[in-house]
């Protein structure tokens, strides 16, 4: 596979570069650069100079999945470049090229997929209630296990259709639209991606010797999650 050719096929990396002159404007905006060493800016160099062997490395790289997609430094290049386009488009081919598994970073999309790539498929929903592990989010405190042992009591309050026909927030989404979500991930790419992750996970716990099942939040996912 020629990785840079294959790039240039995606549209968010033709329309995400114009002419980075380097300016740093991106990196002094990023939010990710706040918390991460992390560098938009130079992901935007390295990509400009069109160096196979420098694109391999991106792709095994942690750097790119820092980026949280927040897409703030699109509003604020000078050249109207989109670092966030350029750097979604090297998830994609990091995950299609299976090179995501050198990157410890890029292995937590596994913990993602589980989490939120089926959740979508299977419900309708980015986050379903049913599917909260309050364990997950310690920092939650008390509040989320409280929650979800008085659920009924809650929704019945708040007017919430949870799980039901009727309109209204937490409703059952009904099956023809998830059948029309599952075709849009069919036809978008979205279901190869899962797949892809889904490969990479079964190889990863076979070498490793860990535990793995397609839906649970297995040990692979504790591991991969709380890394
Ligand atoms: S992408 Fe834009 S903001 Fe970022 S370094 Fe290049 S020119 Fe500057
Ligand atoms: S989209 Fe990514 S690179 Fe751009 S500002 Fe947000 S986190 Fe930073």
């Amino acid at each position: 596979m020629n990785f840079l050719q294959e790039l240039k096929k995606d549209i968010r990396f033709q329309e995400g570069i114009k002419n980075c002159i380097n300016c740093g404007m991106c990196t002094a905006i990023c939010p990710a650069a706040e918390y991460y060493e992390y560098d938009p800016r130079q992901i935007m160099e390295i990509v400009q100079r069109q160096k196979e062997e420098e694109i391999i490395n991106l792709l095994k790289d942690d750097t790119i999945w820092y980026c949280g997609e927040c897409i703030s430094c699109k509003a604020r290049c000078p050249k109207e470049n989109v670092p966030a386009y350029i750097i979604q488009s090297l998830k994609t081919l990091s995950v299609k090229s299976g090179l995501f598994k050198f990157s410890k970073k890029g292995l937590q999309q596994i913990a993602l997929l589980k989490m939120v790539g089926y959740t979508i498929i299977n419900t309708g929903y980015c986050v379903h209630f049913s599917h909260i592990d309050t364990k997950l989010f310690p920092e939650q405190g008390p509040v989320w296990d409280w929650i979800k042992e008085n659920y009924n009591l809650l929704f019945e309050n708040f007017g919430i259709p949870y799980n039901s026909e009727k309109p209204g927030p937490l409703r059952k989404i009904p099956d023809k639209s998830l059948i029309e979500l599952r075709k849009i991930f069919e036809v978008t790419g979205g279901l190869e991606y899962f797949n892809q992750i889904e490969k990479i996970a079964k190889e990863y716990s076979q070498q490793n010797n860990i535990a793995y099942s397609t839906y649970e939040k297995d040990e692979l996912f504790n591991k991969l999650y709380n890394e």
